[in-house]
């Protein structure tokens, strides 16, 4: 058992009620505190539910059609010429597709970033998984006045079936969206307590447009949008500016930093989501992980989307946690495995507002983990999830099992009451 806010347990067991953990520990503990009867899984390693701060599931089926840009802008190009060209019904099934990569690679509670506003109620009772739903909001392509698009997204949410998820909202990014609208996003979040995510400081070219109005991104957009706030600062400080920091902000990627913005993400609580198979593929500046940390900023993992990961050599390319820890690994092999292990499981639940509810195991957390096989000690149990490839043994969410690899439903067999043992 790992619950990753406590030593890990050898021969551990986690006993479920209902849809809650009742408790965690040594087998023989647990043993002792229940009547009911055990399912022995053998040898493998119990961990929390992943949680996924940033994904794209309505992108999933673009795996590979856009090839990384030689500059950021090619890339906005790119993918809205596709979308343009999809159909509801291929969203439908990218979204989808996106959502199942996610169950069967252990991922339970995931902060997605929804295009399909009309498609939403619909998509979101097709998944188990605990989605957290963040309307994206643009406006500068349409021209369309912020207030009314404010109007739209809050209908929007507020007619969404309530489910095990929760919902926000997104600002795409500083550069396709104008300061009313931030700060109609910001003031909506503090009316609602609506957390938000915006992608910030991504790029150079965006970093330069809004420090010295120059680059490729600016001279694309100089006569789609407005730039009188091109010039005046760092993308991290035009959001504090327009007031998306007066909310705990989940600011996506942030790959480039100026003067005291780390302090300034910290001092207002907000999170950073850092993507590194996204990173990788569009070959963006070094992720200043140390700076953030030294401020104080907390790191989350995302995927981000399909359509910006490099297809894998090796196997399919899947929508997958573990595949960004993996990433992650061999891009900063100094990295330990117990600090990532944090990334994508106690920090993302506290930026979604939900410490002690998911991406740990203790007693009252809701019941959701993934399985893998693993023979060693607990010494080596985050490395084995690190270098774990494909889909996990299973997933439970909400002390149920949401999904089974094959040749695991005979282990699973005799779980009907949901418990969940380690012993070897
Ligand atoms: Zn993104």
């Amino acid at each position: 058992m790992v619950p990753v806010t406590a030593p890990s347990i050898p021969d551990g067991a986690v006993w479920v009620s209902g849809h809650q953990i009742r408790a965690v520990g040594p087998y023989s503990e647990i043993r002792e505190m229940t009547p009911d009867p055990v399912t022995d899984l053998g040898e493998v390693a119990v961990f929390p539910g992943l949680v996924n701060a940033h994904a794209h599931f309505d992108y999933t089926d673009m795996a590979g059609l856009l090839v990384p840009p030689r500059e950021f802008p090619d890339w906005i190009k790119g993918i809205l010429t596709l979308k343009s060209q999809w159909t509801d019904a291929e969203f439908e099934e990218s979204w989808l597709r996106g959502a199942r990569e996610q169950l069967e690679s252990g991922t339970t509670t995931v902060a997605n970033i929804e295009t399909r506003a009309h498609q939403l109620a619909g998509l979101r009772a097709r998944t188990p998984l605990r989605v957290f739903s963040f309307l994206e909001m643009t406006g500068i392509r349409s021209g369309r006045d912020p207030g009314q698009i404010v109007a739209e997204a809050v209908e929007v949410l507020k007619s969404l079936p309530p489910n095990r998820g929760g919902v926000g909202l997104s600002p795409h990014a500083p550069y396709s969206t104008s300061p009313e609208l931030l700060r109609a996003v910001a003031a909506l979040a503090r009316e609602e307590g609506w957390r938000v995510t915006c992608h910030v400081a991504e790029s150079e070219p965006e970093f330069d447009m809004f420090m010295y109005r120059r680059g490729s991104l600016f001279s694309w957009l100089q006569n789609q949008r407005p730039n009188d706030d091109c010039g005046l600062g760092s993308p991290v400080q035009l959001v504090h500016r327009h007031g998306l920091l007066d909310s705990p902000l989940l600011a996506v990627h942030v790959n480039c930093l100026w003067g005291d913005d780390a302090r300034r993400l910290a001092a207002r609580g907000a999170s950073v989501v850092h993507c590194p198979r996204s990173h990788a593929y569009f070959g963006h500046p070094r992720f200043q992980r140390e700076t953030l940390t030294e401020a104080g900023v907390p790191i989350c993992l995302g995927t981000d989307s399909l359509a910006s990961t490099r297809v894998a050599r090796e196997g399919p390319t899947t929508l997958s946690l573990i595949d960004e820890l993996r990433e992650l690994a061999s891009r900063d092999p100094g990295l330990l495995p117990r600090r990532m292990l944090a990334e994508v499981t106690v920090n993302p639940a506290r930026a979604l507002g939900l410490k002690s509810v998911v991406g740990e195991l203790r007693s009252g957390a809701l019941a959701d983990f993934l399985v893998i096989p693993h023979a060693g000690s607990t010494a080596s149990v985050e490395e084995t999830l690190v270098h774990h490839r494909g889909p996990v043994a299973a997933t439970m969410i909400g002390g149920r099992w949401e999904w089974i690899a094959p040749g695991w439903a005979g282990v699973l067999a005799g779980s009907s009451n949901l418990d969940v043992d380690s012993r070897p």
